[in-house]
This record gives structure tokens, sequence and C-alpha cells, in this order.
């Protein structure tokens, strides 16, 4: 099949052209129906195309699509009121990809150090992380081999810390630093989870050397760890937080969001096209305000329970290394290299595919909708089997 004749080489996607998608479910150009536990890469948090977000959409275009950014509209004051009252931060910025978002993070550090550090203005960050696609973010992000595709990549980013490795942080941290930038759980690596003392010894090290502490929830934002926020597992507060990803539930919205005091950009410092645009923001409203309802993130939890044990007996059984995760982001690590051919096999299984990620050679990765049912984690758990053999 030659689908992408037309498009321009990026990857190389399976045979599959999609058509239709409801909840945890997606159906193919032949009507083959599989379970997804991809969701657009951990983005739809509500499913496919969920009514919610359809009638959010139908009824934002027919009032007011787009005023411009530099005019307010109501969704984007409502939905900046509604983030700050769900998070510890005063600000928010709202955009249209986590790469954006981050950027912005970084713009805010760097202002921030020429303005109250002397002019720092590096960016430690950590091996293996991964905040996104622009020339900056590419050089942000401690992805092996990155460095070395679009050369030469922007300065500021040359300190790579190890997650979980405190003295790595600390010598990383210099005169000109002026922000730590972590994934508390780093997804696109395979699921690495920051440990909780970790995370503590690195709040208190970044408040005392006077460098923002930058948490990059994208991936672990708005629900998929089964809190709002992942940072509140760790019971720290950031200065600074990106979100995007679940935030849109699979449209392209995203949020910078950092505490009053580091709210330094002077008008004109900072902005885009679609900054704020009233059709995402409606969109994200709804997204936010079913997440957060009373409840949903309760299920989260158990769904995400339920998937673990599940998990954790697959393991056993087919002898694999283990699972790990949090919330409904979770990981299965293979003894060998053939995570790719899983996924593989997964996809085709008859008459029902399931749809499955591998960041790494040796390793899945399960992201379903955060509305996945009882019943679709055991017939995921039932494939999965299928496919492991
Ligand atoms: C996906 C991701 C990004 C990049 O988001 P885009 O919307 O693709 O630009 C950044 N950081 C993390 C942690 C991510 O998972």
């Amino acid at each position: 099949m030659n689908a992408d004749r037309n498009l321009i080489t990026i990857t190389s996607r399976p045979d599959p052209v999609f058509v239709e998608g409801q909840g945890s479910w997606l159906v193919d150009e032949d009507g083959k129906r599989y379970l997804d536990l991809v969701q657009g890469w951990a983005v739809n948090s509500l499913g496919h195309s969920p009514a919610l977000i359809a009638e959010a959409l139908q009824a934002q275009a027919a009032r007011l699509l787009n005023p411009g950014p530099a005019y307010y509209n109501r969704p984007m004051l409502d939905l900046a009121a509604r983030l700050t009252e769900l998070s510890c931060f005063d600000r928010v910025f709202l955009c249209s990809s986590g790469a954006e978002a981050n950027e912005g993070a970084v713009k805010l550090a760097r202002r921030w150090g020429s303005k109250r550090r002397g002019g720092a203005h590096e960016v430690v960050s950590f091996e293996h992380s991964f905040h996104g696609r622009t020339m900056a973010m590419m050089s942000a992000s401690g992805k092996p081999g990155w460095s070395e595709i679009y050369p030469p990549m922007p300065a500021g980013f040359s300190k790579k810390a190890r997650l979980n490795d405190i003295g790595s942080v600390e010598r990383a941290i210099g005169p000109d630093t002026a922000a730590v930038m972590i994934e508390l759980v780093q997804g696109e690596a395979g699921v690495n989870i920051a440990d909780p003392g970790f995370v503590r010894e690195l709040s208190a090290l970044t408040t005392e050397r006077q460098v923002l502490l930058i948490a990059d929830e994208v991936q672990t934002g708005i629900g998929r760890c089964g809190h709002a926020f992942a940072h509140e597992l760790y019971d720290v507060e950031p200065d600074v937080m990106t979100l995007a990803k679940g935030i849109g539930g699979g449209v392209p919205l995203a949020a910078l969001l950092c505490k009053e005091r580091f709210n330094c950009f002077e008008p004109g410092d900072q902005g885009g096209t679609y900054c704020g645009n009233p059709l995402m923001a409606a969109v994200g409203l709804a997204v936010v305000n079913e997440v957060c309802r009373d409840g949903f993130l309760a299920t989260v939890r158990q769904r995400a329970q339920r998937l673990a044990e599940g998990m954790q007996s697959l393991v056993r059984e087919h002898g694999l290394i283990g699972e790990r995760g949090v919330g409904l982001l979770r990981a299965l690590v293979l003894p060998d290299d053939r995570a790719a051919q899983v996924v593989e096999a997964a996809r085709g299984l008859e008459p029902t595919g399931l749809l499955l990620n591998a960041p790494r050679p040796n390793l899945l990765r399960l992201m379903p909708a955060l509305t996945i049912s009882e019943a679709e984690i055991d017939e995921a758990l039932r494939l999965l089997d299928l496919a492991l053999r």
C-alpha cells in the first residue's frame, strides 16, 4: 500500500487507515476494530470522539471562533481561572503544543534569569528526557543521538543530569543556571519514575540555589497519573509547569503555568497567533472540568490498579522482567528486544486488534483513555496475552 505517497516521510506507519473512533475503540477503512491503548500518545484523555468535546467544539465554533490573540475571549479567561483554581499556580499562558509550552517555560526562565539572577540562562535537564521537537526542545531533551540530527543545536542546554541522582543535579547547576526542567515520569524514555525522595531533594535544592523548577507535565498532567497533576503525588510545588496532550483531549492545546513571582514577561516578549484561541480553550475547559469532577480521578486510580494487577499476571505467566507505572501511564518490560514485534502482532490480531506503543526495543507502553472500562481493561489484557504468545 502506498498510502503516504504524498506525505513527507517522517516515520513508518502501519497500513490501516483509521476512519472512526469511539471511546477506547478505533475502526479502520476495512471495518476492523482496534482496542486503543495508545490514544494519540496519551492525548485522548476522554477517549475517541467524546460527546463532551464534540459539543464544546460545535457550540464555540458557532459562537466565536477567533477574535485574535491580542483580545480577551471568555473561554481563555475561564480556562486560565480553572487551571489556577485547581493547581498551585497563579498565571497561565495558553498555546498549542507541548514543545511550544516548554519553549515558553525556557523563555520565562531566561527572562527571570536576566532580570533577577544576573543573566543566568542555562537550563539543566535530564538524560533520556523528552521535551518536544522544536530545535531548542531537541537540545533540551536527553534523547541519545538527538544532538546529531540538525547541528548546530541551540545553546544553553549543555548540562544533563541523571534522574534519581541528586548529586548529578548539584554538579550540573552553576552560576549561569536559570532552571532545572524535569518530567516526574519520563514518558518517551519508557515510563521512568522519579523517586519521591529525589524529587523532594530536587525541590529543596532548586529553592536553595535560586533556580526555577520546571515540571514538564505534558504527558503526566490532567489525570494521566491518577491525580490532576503528577507533582501532587510528590507533595512538591514546582515554580513552573507545562501541560499539553491530555488537556486538549485530542485537539491542539497546551499551557504554561507559573507562580506569581515568576510572572515576568514584558508585553511583547511572548505570544503566538493561536495563543488562547477560544475554540481550543473551550475544549480544554470541558476536558479539565470532566477530569476534575467528583469521583473521576478515584475511578482512574481503580482502573490503574486493575490494569497493573493484570500486567503483573502477564509478567508471571510469560516470564517478563516487570511492570511499572503511575496511574494510567504504564510499561511492561520484556526480557528481550521484541517490543516492536509484539506491537505488530497485537495490531494484527483477528477479529479485533490491540494498539500498543513500544518506546524502547524491550518495552511496551500502555496509555489508555482515562475513561476505559473494567471490561475493556480485561479485554486488553486478554489480547495482550495473545500477542505475547
Ligand atoms: C509529547 C511531549 C512533549 C511534546 O509535546 P508536543 O505537543 O508534541 O510538542 C513534551 N514533553 C513531554 C513530556 C511529552 O511527553
